[in-house]
């Protein structure tokens, strides 16, 4: 008995449909698509139920004669390929004439659209396949509305995102055509409303301005040019004292299409190595132009992704593009908060499109150094007393540092009210209190003396050598790499098929907790089998020197006596980099004045 029966086409074509537009996001990005491929310089966007409900795309583009306006919606319809030779050179964003026609099988379609050259325009509204259309008056440009998406393939309808998921897809898709398309206005309604309204820009950061809190700006800086191996890289991402929960605010563009990839978002955060916590995400916008030789972007039937010819060059390229971004601003940073200027940043951003809920994190700068003293009193003091921070880079622009207040015994004072819960310090200081987490403070200063340190690093050998056990294939997995770790002070060796013998450690880090360490790096090791040799031998000594100032700092929980405070403060301030510790948690907080005079209702 013959059981292969062919679908109907209308079936076939809405199974095929379902391909192409899974979401309301993939209508809305084809539709906005198509604007710009007709040459749109405005282009509105309209959402109802995030798109469950209505999409509505118009735009100013060239609009359609009355038979395109028909032919539009047919399979394999488009105006932009005529034969397949000319896939490689295309520069359209369509060209498989597939969108329409599908986005037609499985929604209620309306299309206005006009050509200058024509009084009227044409009005189609395709219904359960039945077409019909009308001539109207119309502005020159297309204006498509899809609605009640899947109504005709419960299937598919039931698999649909809740609304708001869909919404925000479709906010991240119109930020993203935002800031490919500067040149472009983009006008963006929800349910009536009007969310983002982005008028023609010249520049990244203008952009960045309209869609973003102007806390999240003040964060955001230029990424450093990067040019290599036929590759540019150009962009904008946030600095280190940002970071958000989710990498949604994350985007890539190449050859100035939006496309998604692991291996570039990976590359990414390896440049905040150190600086973001786990888990947490920069805000990043990277403009990559390459040779379109090199990339393929068809692998996709949404032509979401991407694959290189050579990934490994363009991450490579982006890394050290992101580290050179942040240590360029974080060596001018630090010679400006010399005068720790009020920061007038809230925490939260407010902005719709990242929505009022969502957590982000701005670092207020760290207090004053209590005494600042004017020029005179400084050299007097120095005859006196020396300055704890006489050779911190910090102090290089001493004029900066005048304007705050002496306090009586200068010294290295700090305003130290106390130790909470033997964790925090706490400060006084002029904008309100200042809590220093004493284990990220210690890990920092610690992280910065090691990295001075190594090749030269004072070992104490130990009475009792300290026996590691292992697994055979972790033996053989870090065997390769205890050069490694003897450079790092640590006299290591493997003694049998499954132990190894520490015989001597790092003076500083003497009470380091070593077969930890050990087992950490086994772990690390086995995340990143994928790294070829030098760049693996580079992260492993980043994490090696950031683990061992953690293991050997001190903890949540030690009792710190005053002068240990203070020592621990000085030291803190001296260092480069004293925001974060070594893993990327702050190292302090400020609780503004006003923030505890609205807890107490002094003011409203
Ligand atoms: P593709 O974009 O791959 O060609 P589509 O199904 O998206 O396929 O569109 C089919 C054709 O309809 C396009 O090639 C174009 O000629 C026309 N078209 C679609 N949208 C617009 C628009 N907004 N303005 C002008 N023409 C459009
Ligand atoms: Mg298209």
């Amino acid at each position: 008995m013959n059981i292969i029966k062919q679908l109907p086409p209308e079936q076939a074509q809405r199974i095929a449909a379902g391909q192409v537009v899974e979401r309301p996001a993939n209508i809305v990005k084809e539709l906005i698509e198509n604007s710009i491929d007709a040459g749109a310089t405005r282009i509105e966007l309209y959402v109802e139920r995030g798109g469950h409900q209505l999409i509505r795309v118009v735009d100013n583009g060239c609009g359609m004669s009355p038979d395109d306006a028909h032919t539009c919606f047919g399979r394999h319809a488009t105006s932009k390929l005529t034969a397949i030779d000319q896939l490689p050179g295309i520069t359209t964003f369509g060209f498989r004439g597939e969108a329409l026609a599908c986005i037609a099988a499985v929604s209620k379609v309306t299309l206005i659209t006009k050509q200058a050259q024509n009084e009227l325009g044409t009005q189609i509204t395709i219904t359960d396949g039945v077409t019909t259309d009308t001539s109207v008056s119309a502005t020159t440009g297309t204006d498509i509305a899809v609605r009640d998406l899947f109504y005709n393939v419960p299937a598919r309808k039931k698999f649909l995102k809740k609304e708001t998921t869909e919404w925000r897809a479709i906010q991240q898709l119109l930020q993203a055509c935002a800031l490919s398309f500067l040149s472009k206005h983009f006008t963006l309604y929800h349910d009536g409303r009007q969310i983002t309204n982005c008028p023609p820009v010249t520049r990244l950061t203008e952009r960045m301005a309209q869609l973003y809190t102007p806390t999240i700006c003040k964060s955001i800086i230029p990424l450093t040019k990067q040019t290599g191996n036929g590759i540019q890289l150009t962009g904008a991402i946030s600095n280190h004292h940002y970071f958000r929960y989710d990498r949604s605010n994350i985007f890539f563009f190449v050859n100035n299409r939006w496309v998604k990839n692991q291996e570039l978002a990976r590359a990414l955060l390896k440049g905040y190595l150190n600086v973001l916590p786990q888990g947490r995400y920069p805000i990043g916008c990277i403009s990559i132009t390459i040779d379109p030789q090199q990339v393929d972007i068809n692998t996709h039937p949404r032509k979401e992704e991407v694959q290189f010819l050579h990934p490994r060059r363009l991450t490579t390229l982006l890394t050290a593009g992101v580290k050179t971004s942040l240590e360029q601003h974080l060596s001018a940073q630090l010679k400006r908060t010399v005068t720790f200027a009020p920061s007038t940043e809230t925490t939260l951003p407010t902005h719709p499109a990242f929505g009022p809920n969502t957590p982000s994190y701005t670092m207020p700068p760290m207090p004053p150094r209590p005494s600042t003293p004017t020029q005179p009193i400084l050299s007097s003091l120095q005859t006196a007393t020396p300055m704890p921070y006489a050779q911190s880079p910090i102090m290089e622009n001493e004029e900066q540092a005048t304007g705050t207040q002496l306090t009586a015994d200068t010294g290295n004072n700090y305003a130290i009210i106390g130790q909470l819960q033997n964790t925090y310090i706490l400060l006084e200081h002029e904008e309100g209190l200042f809590v220093v987490d004493q284990h990220a403070a210690h890990e920092r200063v610690l992280y910065e003396q090691f990295r001075k340190r190594f090749g030269n690093i004072a070992t104490i050998e130990l009475l009792f050598p300290q026996m590691i056990e292992l697994p055979q294939d972790d033996m053989a997995l870090i065997e390769p790499h205890l050069e490694l770790l003897q450079k790092h002070g640590i006299a290591i060796e493997p003694f049998g098929a499954t132990q190894l013998r520490i015989t001597a450690t790092p003076l500083h880090a003497k009470h380091a907790a070593f077969d930890q360490l050990i087992k950490e790096m086994i772990g690390w090791l086995k995340d990143f089998n994928e790294i070829p040799g030098e760049q693996l031998y580079k992260q492993l000594h980043e994490k090696l020197h950031a683990q061992m100032a953690c293991k050997s700092a001190i903890k949540a929980g030690d009792i710190l006596p005053p002068e240990k405070m203070r020592s621990l403060l000085d030291q803190l301030y001296k260092c480069e980099n004293r925001f974060i510790c070594a893993h990327g948690r702050p190292t302090g907080w400020l609780m503004r004045t006003y923030e505890i005079e609205k807890k107490f209702k002094r003011i409203v």
